[in-house]
């Protein structure tokens, strides 16, 4: 497989996934995006409900990628970075959860992370070379690549965040691993962190020392892995299994592109319902057909506050920037904050479940999008666990989600972090000391 930029009109342009991941967004500003589409449906027809999501992995990644992994590198690749795997839980007759939150960091970013750095250390080990990898963070997608690249082999992560703006458990995903991962409180906003690591990447002097690297979400390495659950998914639901629809809490459109891809391959996806909250700049694409980014506002379903998405650009690829085709593949709806308190408190009273404010969003949107006439089930990807918003949850259903093992486990483990200001030299004086 190969891949071009978004923005490239014209052939050529073509680079490997190995540049791809490494260069990060394509030198145009665009993002890179597959050339052609693989046809994966006899591979899928080998999957069924008992081949383990491992397997499933290994061989999806040698289908797509077999040029530059071949078995043995893909299985390695895959089963050092897939320590968890998704849990698909019926909720109605009608609904059912992908729980995705089975990760170190207890959302479905853990495994986008884990793929990008299980394999970036595989490319580097071949190479005898090391990367550092930068990243900003506003809070939870710093938690999971530092958790991912934590112990990997010729890499090195430095983690920017804006002090005292994210959660105490937060902070505590960024600071206390040690190690390979360096956490940069910055004395600033995360506008802040976002801007010195772009400056870093346009720096020459650092970019002469270092080979410098970046691990956010519009990384194919992230993306790419994402559609594996989706066959996963495909193979685990109990019968009626058609028509399969998936409801995708979205806030950039990784996940739901994710999906969009693993359709273009192959998997026989009826519709995708994608649900926001109030930042509804896709839905209104969607509806009007006219794209307009604007500031994002607040929620309680946070990591969905995004007001201009970028990987709407990779789903513009896929239908050649024809909305007619994308409305016939996805809906969309969105829900505000007091649908979402409401849809976690019936959850839990009808179903005994809890669930986290993004994976409400989803559930509302699936049951107010579903087809009534011969809907199959619906799968709701569930993308956080409940016990990372405790807060609301015990609020609206009285219940106390308990916080996965693996984060409270950080809980009494000292802060390690340099403060930094918000200055270009700054940084570049802590990374040449370290790494230069
Ligand atoms: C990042 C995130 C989302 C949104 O995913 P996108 O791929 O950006 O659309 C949804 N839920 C949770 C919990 C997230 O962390």
């Amino acid at each position: 497989m190969t891949f071009r930029s978004t923005r490239c009109q014209a052939s050529g342009g073509e680079v490997s996934f190995r540049q791809a991941i490494f260069t990060g967004l394509a030198p145009d500003g665009g993002l890179y995006h597959p050339t052609r589409q693989p046809d994966l449906r006899p591979l899928l027809a080998r999957f069924d409900g008992r081949t383990a999501f491992q397997d499933m992995a290994q061989e999806m990644t040698v289908e797509l990628l077999g040029e530059e992994l071949d078995r043995e590198a893909a299985g390695r690749v895959v089963r050092r970075a897939f320590t968890f795997w998704p849990e698909l839980r019926p909720l109605t007759d009608a609904v059912s959860l992908l729980e995705l939150f089975h990760g170190p960091t207890g959302a479905f970013k853990d495994f986008g992370a884990a793929f990008l750095a299980s394999v970036m250390e595989e490319f580097l080990a071949d190479q005898g070379q090391r990367a550092v990898v930068l990243v900003a963070t506003s809070g939870d997608t710093g938690g999971a690549v530092a958790r991912a690249f934590h112990g990997r082999r010729n890499v090195e992560v430095v983690i920017l965040y804006p002090s005292g703006r994210v959660s105490p458990l937060q902070e505590k995903q960024l600071t206390t691993l040690g190690g390979n991962v360096t956490a940069l409180e910055v004395r600033g906003s995360f506008d802040d962190c976002q801007r010195l690591v772009k400056e870093a990447f346009l720096d020459r002097r650092l970019r002469q020392g270092l080979r410098l690297t970046s691990a956010n979400s519009i990384n194919l390495g992230r993306l790419l892995p994402q559609a594996f659950y989706y066959v996963y998914a495909a193979t685990r639901l109990p019968p009626p299994r058609r028509p399969l629809i998936f409801c995708v809490p979205s806030g950039n459109f990784g996940n739901l592109t994710a999906g969009v891809y693993a359709w273009q391959w192959g998997l026989p996806v009826e519709l995708f319902l994608a649900a926001t909250n109030v930042n509804d700049v896709v839905p209104e694409y969607l509806r009007t057909g006219v794209f307009q980014p604007r500031a994002s506002r607040r929620t309680l379903s946070s990591a969905m506050d995004v007001g201009d998405p970028s990987n709407l650009e990779r789903l513009m690829a896929v239908f050649r920037g024809r909305v007619e085709a994308m409305r016939a593949l996805i809906r969309a709806a969105s829900i505000t904050d007091g649908e979402t308190r409401d849809t976690i408190a019936r959850v839990w009273t009808e179903h005994g479940v809890l669930v986290d404010p993004h994976t409400a969003v989803g559930v509302l949107a699936a049951q107010r999008l579903a087809p009534a006439e011969g809907a199959g089930r619906v799968v709701v990807l569930a993308t956080a666990h409940p016990g990372k918003f405790p807060e609301v949850v015990r609020e609206v259903t009285g219940a106390e989600p308990p916080l996965p093992d693996t984060l409270a486990r950080l809980l009494p483990l000292p802060k390690q972090s340099l403060l930094l200001e918000p200055r270009l030299p700054e940084l570049r004086r802590v990374l040449e000391s370290r790494y230069g």
